[in-house]
C-alpha cells in the first residue's frame, strides 16, 4: 500500500509511515524516525521514545547494581590489602581499577535512570 499523505510505498503490515502518518488511526503522528537513538537499540529505528526510555532506565538499574558491586569489591580489596601495603602493589592497581570502573558504571547508571536517555559519553562497554 502507499501512504495517503506522502505517497511513499510502505509494507502492508506497517503501522506508521516514515512521514508520521498512522494507518491505524488515520492521523499524522510524530514520525518514529529521528526520535529513538538507533545505536542504543540495536539498529531498530521504529522504537517509540517511551520504549527507548524504559530500556535505558532498565540498563541504568543494571549499571547501578553492577557498578555498585564492582565498586564495593574494589573498596573491600583495598581495605583488606591495606595492611599489606609493602607487598601488595599489584593488588592495589587492580582494586583501584575496579573502584574507578565501578564508580563510572554507577554514575552512568544514575544518569540513565534519571534521564532515560542513552548517553554516548558514559557509554563504556563492558
Ligand atoms: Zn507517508
Amino acid at each position: 500500500m502507499d501512504c495517503p499523505k506522502c505517497r511513499l510505498i510502505v509494507p502492508p503490515d506497517a503501522e506508521r509511515c516514515d512521514c508520521g502518518y498512522d494507518f491505524a488511526t488515520r492521523t499524522v503522528q510524530g514520525s518514529y524516525l529521528n526520535h529513538a537513538d538507533p545505536e542504543s537499540v540495536g539498529g531498530a529505528h521504529t522504537v517509540p521514545d517511551e520504549i527507548v526510555a524504559e530500556l535505558v532506565r532498565a540498563q541504568g538499574r543494571r549499571d547501578v547494581t553492577v557498578g555498585g558491586l564492582i565498586f564495593a569489591a574494589g573498596v573491600l580489596v583495598t581495605a583488606v590489602t591495606y595492611g599489606a601495603a609493602s607487598q601488595g602493589g599489584g593488588q592495589y592497581v587492580i582494586a583501584h581499577g575496579a573502584i574507578l570502573f565501578g564508580a563510572l558504571q554507577l554514575l552512568r547508571g544514575f544518569v540513565r535512570m534519571r534521564t532515560g536517555r542513552p548517553s554516548q559519553f558514559w557509554d563504556v562497554k563492558l
